[in-house]
């Protein structure tokens, strides 16, 4: 008689002790047979695992080439003969069959573990891989709930599709549902694959043996059969055994059966870590293949039935076709005892088919695996409704995980919290990373941990190795590097950055040089130069405006006698140098004895007076702190003044970014920067040794744009130098191709748009840790005037002058319409012949008669002409009139005269 322990529940080393001590104690133990390929070394192990669990000694037996009839048989009578109690088949397919026929005559239970391709009844059989009933009934339920109109069937050749029969019944003619089957074959399954994509097919049942699953896969996505709008159902419940990790994130809908269940299986997690033990792998619960873990239920069945009932083990022989007393009953036991393994309830039909079964349906998500259903009892039970990969992405995939996030102690990134209690884990840091971080878990959902790094990482030139934050995020030794971390091209080409949270560029920090006494010409400095340049050249333009005006307006032409009430010639005061001198008088608040008479030239001149108004107030009122103030006066401007400059040390963080530009860069200028930077010791390991070296010696930081804002605000004797050098930004450091990256994006732009980072950016850099001490006194400093501070004034002359000009042109058109009247001439005539006169700039004598308008008029004709003129005769005091010109002359009206001699004063007029 053989002896058997009970088999409990009990912590697995306790198991394992009591087995071995039972194993050695007792040598009469029951024998299982099983019968495997050579090469399934996976289901050998599970054999000889499974039988120890269970105090069986389990009779393996290998078959080296597929289909051997005779070695099969061989196989089978040695294990009846060795009187095995029941015999596991690892074989399948035609060879079941075999096996079967041998096992019915000896009534030895065979116990099968995968799908075959004929589906067997026969009673010496008992098969554990749930029934092509099952399959076809959840596959169905599982197609109407997806409401799938339409889908193909794609199966592996050879392969029989019993499974998914009631599916092929689902395009019937009388249904709405549209199947198209197709079959893939040979080594390479593209070519079905490309076709059935040109079909324009979106949906896909695949039943296939579990071998050719990564295949298919990876055929499918190679066509690109694998995008969001790609949906398949897979019958094989060895699907999710697979790494899907390729496929996650490409939005692909994958939904298949996983029938152990993983959550409370006590079993399964004994199991594994004996075959774990045996194998030398280190197998996941989630990673055993179905055939793997049936095995185990069906010794575990095998061992369940014998508790039940007494059974004998017996040496049978092929040879005389006995038959064991005992199979019959092991057998009837097997199929009526409900009992629960590793894939739950093992429940038979009278031919020992497994129909009821219980399986999780779970589906591929960005988040990984998620179970969204449960096919019992014949009925498909959904958790949770078909949602687009995208959906769940957004929701789940970074909930409630916990990632490790690099992060540097640079101000103001980063800083040791300093405190006098204890401080543990995360909060034992601040700074505005640590509270961005904060923001984006908190949009997220998601946990951290932080974990310093200094090194930010660079690319090994010996070793052509990544260094630093970059290589712990290749690694997976972090998720995020979360500091002032520059985004290169470099460091692109290894991992992923976020969207930028901030810009910047390479700046120069420098000590304030020592005040120096105002310059020589610093009254020269209250307008910039522009603004100087401007006034000239208004005031030049201006006085052209002035004698154009001047002679077009009629009431600029004033008797140069006032006593000679008609005279013969008039006189105009805008002569070039008496329109300078008004407007260099009224510039130097001093004035001037010109007073213009007509409208325009007055608009004009008050204008003019508002103008020189402002800019003189304007220069009195800086002019002062320009005579008084102390200036700086750097050493260097820029940085092509600092390479010049031969006294003045310079240098940079040595392992960063801004280093990288001075090394990489194709300017000669910054190359022999960054050799001299390099063989002269200048570069520092952190900014703030940069900082004080800047501060204390004659040594010149670059930096980057932020931090130098962020130095500035609290070393108030230190500034950036000249403008930066390049534009740059900082990005959160990712593993190349994170799935985290697109909602790490979302979160960045929230924050951005909300103007939470700015908040942030403000709060670090201006308030926090000693902020905003330095702005007070940087706001003294006088700032000179320029074109955008005067430019209001230049407005207003320009707008003075346009309707000054206009309202001139009015008056000259009335005047040369009267004329034209009065000589009886046309208009054009008269408008030509007085912009001639006026765009002369020269004279500023206006004889009051003309000659006739053709030269060959007779006297009489003149006369008669003359006749109509009401000038009366005057005499000529021509040699008097340009010296009096300049005298002021108050408006009075012009009297025209007529007279014989006023012929003789018109001949003198040059019109020509
Ligand atoms: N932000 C730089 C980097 O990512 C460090 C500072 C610097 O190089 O100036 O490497």
């Amino acid at each position: 008689m053989w002896f058997l322990c009970e088999y409990k529940m009990i912590d697995f080393k306790v198991l394992f002790t009591v087995l071995m001590t039972a194993q050695c104690a007792l040598s009469n133990q029951p024998n299982v047979g099983g019968i495997f390929y050579s090469n399934d070394e996976d289901l050998k192990v599970a054999m000889s695992v499974s039988a120890k669990l269970f105090n069986l000694t389990a009779i393996i037996k290998e078959v080296s080439k597929r289909g051997d009839i005779l070695e099969i048989t061989g196989h089978v009578c040695d294990l009846a003969e060795k009187g095995v109690v029941g015999i596991i088949d690892g074989l399948g397919g035609k060879a079941t069959e075999h096996l079967q026929g041998i096992c019915d005559i000896l009534e030895l239970p065979l116990i099968n573990i995968q799908h075959n391709d004929l589906y067997v009844k026969n009673w010496s059989l008992i098969n554990l891989y749930p029934s092509p009933v099952a399959f076809n009934m959840a596959l169905e339920q599982l197609i109407v709930k997806k409401e799938w109109l339409n889908f193909t069937l794609l199966y592996v050749k050879g392969y029989s599709l019993s499974q998914v029969q009631s599916l092929m019944k689902m395009g019937h003619p009388t249904e709405r549902v549209t199947v198209t089957v197709r079959e893939l074959s040979g080594k390479d399954y593209r070519e079905v694959l490309i076709n059935t994509k040109k079909s324009g097919h979106t949906n896909f049942v695949v039943d296939c043996p579990s071998g050719h699953l990564e295949q298919i896969l990876r055929h499918a996505q190679h066509v690109g059969l694998m995008a969001d709008e790609h949906s398949y159902v897979f019958v094989s419940p060895d699907l999710f055994t697979l790494d899907l990790h390729r496929y996650r994130y490409g939005g692909v809908n994958m939904t298949g059966f996983q029938l152990v269940d993983l959550l409370k299986n006590e079993q399964l997690y004994e199991f594994i870590s004996f075959y774990n033990e045996e194998s030398g792998e280190s197998l996941a619960p989630e990673n055993l293949k179905i055939k793997v873990v049936l095995i185990h239920d069906a010794i575990f069945m095998l061992y369940q039935a014998m508790t039940k009932v007494t059974v004998v083990p017996t040496s049978l022989s092929c040879d005389s076709y006995e038959s064991w007393t005992y199979g019959t009953t092991l057998l009837n036991v097997m199929k009526t005892n409900k009992i629960e393994g590793i894939t739950r309830n093992m429940i038979f039909d009278g031919f020992g088919q497994r129909n009821n079964v219980t399986m999780d349906i779970l589906e591929l998500t960005p988040a990984g695996n998620q179970t969204i259903g449960t096919w019992k009892y014949d009925e498909l039970i959904m958790s949770r409704p078909f949602v687009t990969a995208a959906e769940i992405a957004a929701e789940t995939i970074m909930r409630n995980k916990t990632f490790k996030v690099l992060i540097s102690k640079t101000a103001p990134y980063g800083y040791e919290k300093k405190s006098s209690d204890h401080l543990e884990g995360n909060d034992r840091y601040e700074g505005f990373t640590i509270d961005l971080i904060e923001r984006i878990a908190d949009i997220l959902d998601f946990n951290y941990d932080f974990e310093l790094e200094d090194d930010y990482g660079g690319l090994n030139p010996t070793t052509h190795k990544w260094t630093g934050m970059i290589a712990k995020l290749n690694d997976e030794k972090a998720d995020f590097a979360i500091c002032d971390f520059t985004i290169t091209a470099e460091r692109q080409s290894a991992i992923d950055f976020s969207t930028p949270f901030m810009t910047l560029g390479i700046g120069i920090l420098y000590k304030e040089p020592s005040k120096q006494p105002p310059e020589m010409f610093s009254f020269m400095a209250v307008f910039s130069k522009e603004v100087w340049y401007y006034m000239m050249f208004v005031q030049i333009g201006l006085g052209a405006i002035m004698i154009f005006v001047g002679r077009i307006s009629n009431k600029e032409w004033q008797n140069p006698v006032p006593c000679i009430e008609q005279p013969e010639e008039l006189n105009n005061q805008f002569s070039f140098a008496n329109s300078v001198w008004l407007i260099i008088g009224s510039v130097m608040q001093q004035g001037s004895e010109i007073a213009p008479i007509a409208l325009a030239p007055r608009i004009i001149t008050s204008v003019w007076w508002f103008f020189t108004m402002v800019m003189v107030a304007s220069y009195v009122g800086t002019l002062v702190a320009f005579l008084t103030v102390e200036k700086n006066v750097l050493p260097f401007e820029n940085v092509k003044e600092l390479y010049e400059h031969k006294s003045i040390s310079y240098g940079a963080k040595s392992k960063g970014s801004t280093i990288s530009f001075f090394r990489n860069s194709s300017v000669p200028e910054y190359k022999k920067m960054y050799q001299k930077m390099e063989k002269n010791g200048w570069l520092v390991a952190d900014n703030d040794i940069g900082v004080k070296l800047a501060e204390t010696k004659t040594y010149a930081f670059f930096m980057e744009s932020t931090s130098i804002e962020y130095t500035t605000q609290r070393h108030c004797d230190l500034l950036q130098v000249g403008g930066l050098l390049d534009s740059k930004s900082y990005g959160i450091g990712m593993k190349k191709g994170s799935p985290y990256k697109k909602y790490i994006d979302e979160a960045l732009l929230k924050l951005k748009e909300s103007g939470e980072i700015k908040k942030l950016k403000d709060l670090w850099w201006k308030e926090k840790m000693g902020g905003g001490k330095c702005s007070e006194k940087r706001d003294e400093e006088q700032k000179q005037l320029g074109m955008k501070n005067m430019l209001g004034a230049f407005v207003v002359l320009g707008v003075g002058c346009l309707i000054g000009i206009f309202i001139s042109t009015l008056d000259m058109l009335w005047g040369v319409f009267k004329r034209s009247v009065k000589y009886n001439t046309t208009f054009k005539y008269e408008l030509v012949e007085e912009l001639k006169f006026a765009l002369k700039f020269n004279g500023d004598i206006k004889p009051l008669k003309r000659p006739p308008k053709t030269g060959s008029g007779s006297a009489e004709a003149l006369a008669d002409l003359e006749g109509k003129d009401d000038i009366t005769s005057l005499r000529s005091f021509r040699s008097a009139k340009s010296s009096d010109s300049r005298r002021t002359h108050h408006s009075h009206n012009s009297k025209h005269s007529s007279g014989g001699l006023s012929v003789a004063f018109a001949r003198r007029r040059d019109y020509s």
